[in-house]
């Protein structure tokens, strides 16, 4: 399995400046750093960094621009932070340290959550013996029943997990295994939002009977035969990375190279994505049933140290990239390709919803 020691633990990379507080040891502009900090080699994984941090500055104004017309102070200040998310990194023997927001419409901030959650949970997805990868949804509603629905869907899912779960501690059937992901698309044609769940079981027979119960209990009002799927997971890291894409990652990236047919026509609906941060506020996104996690061994986590000699860099929407403080080199060294400029720059909407 490859290593994503690239990201850490968003909790181990924060870092205080001692000497914006006052207190007097530290006016020599030394730092406090925590944690292991990212590796600086790997120039690509810098640059996906700068990329993130690009696409999430420009969604996240447009975000602003959204919830400024209707008034939510809250999620105006949390959107900000998101803005504001490693505008200051500092590097340190060739490591790098940074504040993180920790918002869930961070793209900066999710892919650590992402490597965090695929280094957890592949070595136990690795032994089962035929995953099967399915996706659970309902028909596709207006704005004002999204969370609804989302909550419905969640409940629903559960239970047929407890139910599963009474019925084997009795004697009489199996246990569901699995992890889920909740995840919402919106459809700019149709004016609606189609919350479903992606899930990866530990076999077919758990697979068939979520399926069977999933129409059973929504009945066929409510959901469709070809809107359930049930399909053998062939690479297992392929399928964890895929359902963990939709756990933690609220933003469709806008990958201009992957959607060839689309092409310039694809539009950031942010007005939609507020919407549905909205909605999942308090609602479990990612979430694993009918097995425990084994207990990590206690890591090692180095103490927090006083730092004098480092590099600080600041962030520069302009250049796309940070610029050292002192002597105005870049850090990623990161070029935006031209469609990507352009997405961002005219295909943000701020109306459909
Ligand atoms: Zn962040």
């Amino acid at each position: 399995m490859k290593s994503y020691s690239h990201s850490t633990n968003p909790l181990q990379g924060v870092f205080n400046t001692l000497g914006q507080s006052g207190t007097n040891n530290f006016d020599n502009g030394a730092i406090i750093v925590k944690g292991n900090g990212s590796d600086l080699s790997n120039k690509d994984v810098l640059k996906g960094r700068a990329k993130r941090k690009l696409i999430t500055q420009k969604t996240v104004l447009s975000l602003i621009d959204v919830v400024e017309k209707n008034g939510n102070d809250e999620r105006k200040k949390s959107y900000w932070n998101t803005y504001h998310c490693q505008n200051k990194v500092y590097t340190v023997d060739g490591k790098l340290f940074a504040k993180y927001c920790k918002n869930r419409f961070c793209t900066l901030c999710c892919s650590i959550r992402k490597a965090e959650l695929i280094n957890k949970y592949f070595p136990l997805i690795h032994q089962w013996q035929e995953p099967y990868f399915v996706t659970l949804t309902i028909k596709a509603y207006p704005l004002h029943f999204v969370k609804k629905a989302m909550e419905k869907i969640l409940k629903c899912f559960s239970l047929i997990v407890a139910k599963h779960k009474k019925r084997h501690q009795r004697g009489n059937g199996i246990n569901l295994i699995g992890i889920r992901a909740l995840e919402s698309n919106f459809n700019p044609k149709t004016l609606t939002y189609n919350p479903h769940l992606h899930l990866i079981v530990a076999n077919k027979e758990m697979a068939d009977i979520i399926i069977a119960e999933w129409q059973e209990r929504f009945t066929i009002k409510y959901v469709s035969h070809k809107g359930q799927k049930a399909e053998p997971v062939y690479n297992k890291e392929k399928a964890l990375i895929e359902i963990i894409k939709y756990g933690s990652k609220i933003f469709t990236e806008p990958d201009v190279n992957k959607k060839q047919k689309s092409k310039g026509k694809e539009q950031i609906y942010v007005a939609a994505l507020d919407n549905i941060f909205k909605a999942m506020k308090g609602l479990r996104i990612f979430e694993r049933f009918g097995f425990n996690l084994p207990k990590e061994p206690k890591q090692e986590r180095p103490n927090a140290r006083v730092v004098k000699q480092f590099d600080e860099w600041k962030y520069d929407p302009k250049m796309f990239d940070w610029i050292n403080s002192k002597n105005d080199k870049r850090l990623t060294d990161y070029k935006p390709e031209s469609q990507l400029i352009n997405l961002l720059e005219t295909r943000i909407n701020t109306t459909l919803e």
